[in-house]
């Protein structure tokens, strides 16, 4: 209940009068009369009772045991053949679903610092791959500064680049200012230039807001000599209907969605092919280019583009070694709201995890630069084993009293064994498996066999309805013997899935660390 009511704290949601967390229309709950009944029945519900919730409304609550999940969520899910944006949006307008995004509707939604550290590891891996292992003396060019992509600046400078930020809501840039995830705000796109080509010669990190339009400016810079390094974006392409085309203001597109949708949808990807056809030119020049999980590529070339998909998405490009190793976005909350909790866990990793320098950096660099949104939080990505030693801690630490609340342990659904998603996390699987949807089923049926407390299943999250299935689990150290053990299973068993996942496509990865850490799997162990 309490991490529902984060979801849509105002500090931490985009849009929370309409539920809205973040990801474009990414709810929490269906109405608020059904938020309302949510938090009603969780409130009496019993240690063995289970809630229903289906795409955002409470539907049932039935007797099933202490071990069983207090709460199973299906979001935004359609039958193959009618998941499409035209038959979730009527279906949604006769109010009979939701689009759930990732972890907004599983409530386990930590602001723009859920996505820091993977941003932060994908412009690392960036600079490794291409500039020697810093982004000092580049200019990344990047768009869309909302509830994730307002993560990349202060990736960007962490890696110690320039970034230049294009974003087409003012309010926005105010946001990320204000949160300290973003240094400056330019005047204009040549103030930003300026700025930006300073910080690069001086090799100092800076992050640059610019006001514009994505499909606007990306070409322009594409037109002129300005040494762009890197380009992304991280526009809520995915829905078509919350882009902004080029040529609108926020608040015009907010009255043409309304009144003629359809046009709308046209306008905004033909200006997605603009982008991208920039995008390309780029790459043409020499800049390193990835699509960054928005489907900005798959919307496109619906828009016209004919070379969208010349570059690649970030997974198959940075993360896949490290989703073979069950490595994905392991993160926790301080259910008491003190940051003195969030410090404790901090001192427990990094004594638990001193051996990984890199981990006891990140730890240490978050601490110092983070600001929280609503409940103190932290995320870390985390392998097969180091997770359910994570939880142990935890527990540990509820149990003796060294934190003042219970802390809520989850992952985003992103990760390693919990997505199918051709466009982002399965693109390009070494045995063409990118469309098997089974694996984020039986993750979540193993979750859920294994003792979380929350566990959910979605459609569409990351880059939209038809192109996605994903599931999300939760679990809480409370301090109890008992959860001791859930944790232990939980932990364990989750990213073993993804192992699992990326053993049978056949990456020698997770081969590896499935024989040297003991994950059993039948047609390689015999
Ligand atoms: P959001 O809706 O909170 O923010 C999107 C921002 O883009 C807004 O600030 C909006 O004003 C701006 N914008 C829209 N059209 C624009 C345009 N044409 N030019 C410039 N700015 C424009 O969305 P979010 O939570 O930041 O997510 C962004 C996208 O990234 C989504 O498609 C989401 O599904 C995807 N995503 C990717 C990852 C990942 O790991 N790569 C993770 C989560 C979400």
């Amino acid at each position: 209940m309490r991490m529902l009511m984060n979801n849509l704290d105002p500090e931490v949601a985009e849009r929370p009068e309409d539920l809205v967390v973040y990801g474009g229309t990414g709810k929490a709950a269906r109405s608020w009369e059904a938020y309302d009944a949510i938090v009603r029945e969780l409130r009496r519900l019993r240690g063995d009772q289970t809630l229903l919730v289906q795409s955002g409304k409470p539907v049932g609550v039935f007797e099933t045991h202490e071990w069983a999940p207090r709460v199973l969520i299906s979001n935004s899910m359609l039958v193959p053949e009618w998941a499409t944006w035209e038959e979730f949006r009527r279906l949604e307008a006769l109010g009979l679903t939701m689009y759930g995004q990732m972890t907004a509707g599983s409530w386990i939604y930590i602001g723009t610092q859920g996505i820091l550290q993977g941003t932060y590891e994908t412009f690392a891996a960036v600079a490794r791959k291409r500039f020697g292992g810093t982004l000092a003396g580049t200019i990344t060019l990047t768009a869309g500064l909302g509830g994730m992509g307002g993560a990349q600046p202060l990736a960007i400078t962490l890696n110690g680049g320039v970034a230049l930020c294009v974003e087409v809501d003012d309010e926005r840039i105010a946001r990320r200012l204000e949160h300290r995830y973003l240094d400056v705000r330019a005047e204009n796109l040549e103030d930003g230039l300026r700025l930006a080509y300073e910080a690069r010669q001086a090799r100092r990190a800076l992050s640059i807001g610019v006001p514009g339009n994505a499909a606007d400016v990306f070409p322009e810079l594409a037109r002129r000599d300005f040494p762009i390094d890197v380009v992304t974006d991280q526009t809520p392409a995915h829905d078509p209907l919350s882009y902004v085309p080029a040529g609108l203001s926020p608040e015009d597109a907010a009255e043409l969605r309304l009144d003629e949708p359809d046009v709308y949808v046209k306008r905004a990807r033909e200006s997605m092919a603009r982008q991208v056809d920039a995008m390309v030119m780029l790459q043409d020049r020499g800049a390193e280019v990835f699509d960054y999980g928005n489907s900005l590529r798959a919307e496109a070339r619906l828009g016209g583009s004919t070379r969208a998909f010349e570059y690649p998405g970030f997974v198959p490009a940075y993360i896949r070694p490290l989703f073979s190793e069950g490595k994905g976005p392991f993160r926790w909350v301080a259910l008491s709201g003190d940051p003195a909790d969030i410090a404790a866990t901090d001192r427990a990793m990094v004594d638990e995890f001193s051996d990984d320098p890199a981990l006891v950096r990140w730890i240490k660099a978050a601490g110092e630069r983070v600001s929280y949104q609503g409940l103190p939080a932290r995320i870390c990505w985390l392998g097969y084993g180091e997770r359910a030693r994570a939880g142990r801690r935890f527990n540990e630490l509820v149990r003796k009293g060294e934190v003042g609340a219970p802390i809520v342990i989850g992952r985003d659904h992103l990760d390693s064994g919990s997505v199918a998603s051709p466009y982002r996390e399965t693109e390009a699987m070494q045995d063409g498996s990118d469309a098997i949807a089974d694996w984020p089923i039986l993750n979540a049926l193993l979750n859920t066999s294994s003792g979380a407390s929350w566990v959910s299943v979605h459609h569409g999250g990351g880059v939209g309805i038809g192109r996605s299935i994903h599931a999300g689990m939760v679990a809480v150290a409370d301090g109890t013997v008992e959860a001791d053990k859930k944790l232990e299973r939980v932990l364990t068993n989750d990213p073993g899935t993804g192992v699992m996942r990326h053993a049978d496509a056949g990456y020698e990865r997770a081969v590896e660390v499935a024989r040297e850490r003991g994950v059993h799997i039948p047609m390689l162990d015999e």
